[in-house]
């Protein structure tokens, strides 16, 4: 047997493992496979680090990210073990030391951008030295329908059969869908050990809130938090130039990046996150993966992200050192409408894009969540949790109120104009504003004119927002964004279900709401030809 304790605090400098490394690090020293599904920050890399230290031979690690490589080769030769990467970025002298020490046999990890593995000779290589394991980190990007996919992780099965060895894949990414293609792609479908540790990270504050405003707002929470670390996601890259011009006018040192930079000024913002104190990064997603820092102290989403799980990872870059980090993530119809649209438009089959309306919606339902949101996130990755104590919704718990009857008016006005227009026009119909469009539709004449009174145009917005999140009405593509109802409305339209709202963004009415019957026997024909559909 091995004994692992002196390898973790002499080469890694560690008094104790991370919960679920010290299972993972045995299991992968023996030799068996290993699907390893861990958060962000929670230590992956030690676990086929200092396997690869323990077991005789070459470890072959393959990862997504040059610069990822690079930062753990130096972290690796920095603690005296002998490790080196062979990337498109390598000068010759590095290849050249690389081989030599490979040669030599005193290479213990080589890392390998999978790239690699489409050159022929790589196999060849690869062959004839003594490799004990492969270890792929960042497995996800093996997930065709993953935000990370990358095309020459399907190579690494190939690999893997060729050496015969065994092999351990790392991922945050949890869901089970990922999991499957992971088994599939990586593994030829025969089941590795698989250890899903732990997705909370409780020194993270989770928090939502509604645009409104949402320049100032993440001014505000910026300024709130002036001299720390942090990162602003956002949706365009034009929208990241413009706010990170705005913080610095605020006085913070603040910078952007997106995919669109050269690779070159990229570098620039990402040597000075990794070593300033008190930047901040406006930036798409594309500032992702290679960011190691642990001290970020909050991210800010200016948009929302496109799925619950990219949440979870944009999130998770905040606080990985274990201190306290916060978190606000803004969203609005616009977002709601913006990610459908991208689902819908793009190329994907019809399955997979449901799969996609499924993990978007399960994010909006954690936008519109009503009680604690870590409950609510950890639940969809099948953690059970109390109360957490450290989300908004925790900090101040809603007010909720009974919606079914303004929920409902707002779906028979959908039906009403037959599923042809948007919120904007749908609230002129519920509150009889006498605009254009209502006269030349002549809209003034539908059942649900002027029914909606009782509400505000402000809370009207935070309904139809809501009904939106719930997955009760949805923007279609074709009809320019027209909301169109789905399935999970009919129950609250004809009676046989409630539904709770929050009343946060709803400013109380001054008049009391009029019970009336929300759908009159004209609706029937409408809705049974919806049921047939
Ligand atoms: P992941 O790949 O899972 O996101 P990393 O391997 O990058 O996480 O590790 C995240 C941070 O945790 C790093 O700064 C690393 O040095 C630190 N770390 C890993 N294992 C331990 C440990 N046992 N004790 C203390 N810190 C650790
Ligand atoms: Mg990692
Ligand atoms: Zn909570």
């Amino acid at each position: 047997m091995f004994d692992s304790a002196p390898l973790l605090r002499d080469v890694f400098g560690f008094d104790d493992f991370r919960p679920g490394q010290e299972e993972i690090v045995d299991a992968v020293t023996t030799g068996e496979n290993v699907l390893a599904i861990m958060p962000t920050g929670g230590g992956k890399s030690l676990c086929f680090q200092l396997p690869a230290l323990l077991r005789d031979g070459v470890t072959v690690v393959i990862s997504p990210l040059i610069a990822l490589m690079r930062d753990q080769v130096r972290g690796l030769q920095e603690a005296g073990v002998e490790a080196g990467a062979l990337t498109s970025g390598n000068t010759p002298e590095e290849t050249d030391a690389v081989w030599e020490a490979l040669e030599a046999g005193r290479l213990k990890l080589l890392y390998m951008a999978p790239e690699r593995l489409a050159a022929g000779s790589a196999l060849g290589m690869l062959r004839r030295i003594n490799v004990s394991l492969i270890a792929v980190d960042e497995a996800h990007c093996v997930s065709q329908w993953g935000h990370d996919f990358r095309p020459d992780y399907l190579r690494i099965g190939e690999l893997r059969r060729a050496l015969n060895v065994p092999l351990a894949a790392f991922t945050a990414t949890a869901d089970a869908e990922t999991q499957d293609e992971i088994v599939q792609k990586l593994f030829d479908g025969s089941e590795p050990r698989k250890f899903l540790r732990g997705f909370d990270r409780p020194n993270i504050h989770l928090a939502f809130t509604a645009k409104d405003g949402p320049r100032k707002q993440v001014l505000d929470f910026a300024a709130a938090r002036k001299g720390q670390s942090g990162i602003v996601y956002c949706g365009t890259r034009n929208k990241t130039e413009v706010l990170a011009k705005a913080l610095c006018s605020e006085g913070h040192s603040a910078c952007h990046y997106h995919g669109g930079m050269e690779a070159d000024d990229r570098r620039i913002v990402e040597t000075r996150f990794a070593r300033e104190d008190g930047l901040i990064v406006v930036a798409t997603v594309a500032f992702g993966m290679g960011i190691d820092k642990p001290d970020i102290r909050w991210v800010a989403h200016a948009d929302l992200p496109k799925s619950i799980e990219a949440y979870y990872q944009e999130i998770g870059r905040a606080g990985r050192d274990g201190g306290p980090a916060e978190t606000l993530t803004m969203f609005g119809p616009d977002d709601i409408r913006l990610r459908r649209s991208q689902i819908d438009e793009g190329l994907a089959p019809p399955e997979r894009r449901m799969a996609d309306h499924a993990r978007l919606n399960a994010l909006l339902g954690l936008a519109e969540a009503l009680k604690c949101r870590r409950q609510t996130l950890l639940g969809y990755f099948g953690e059970q949790a109390d109360p957490c104590g450290k989300c908004d919704l925790c900090d101040s718990p809603p007010e909720i109120f009974d919606g079914t009857t303004p929920v409902r008016m707002a779906l028979s006005a959908i039906l009403r104009t037959e599923e042809w227009f948007g919120a904007g026009h749908l609230i002129d119909i519920l509150l009889a504003n006498e605009t254009d469009k209502i006269r030349a539709r002549r809209h003034d004449t539908l059942s649900t004119y002027g029914i909606g009174k009782d509400w505000s145009r402000p809370q009207w917005q935070a309904i139809f927002r809501q009904m939106m999140g719930h997955d009760l009405v949805r923007p279609d593509p074709e009809r320019h964004g027209a909301l169109r109802m789905t399935e999970s409305a009919k129950p609250i339209l004809k009676g046989e279900a409630h539904i709770n709202l929050r009343k946060d963004t709803i400013r109380k009415a001054t008049r009391r709401p009029a019970v009336k019957a929300m759908v009159s026997e004209e609706d029937a024909p409408l809705l049974s030809a919806l049921k047939a559909k």
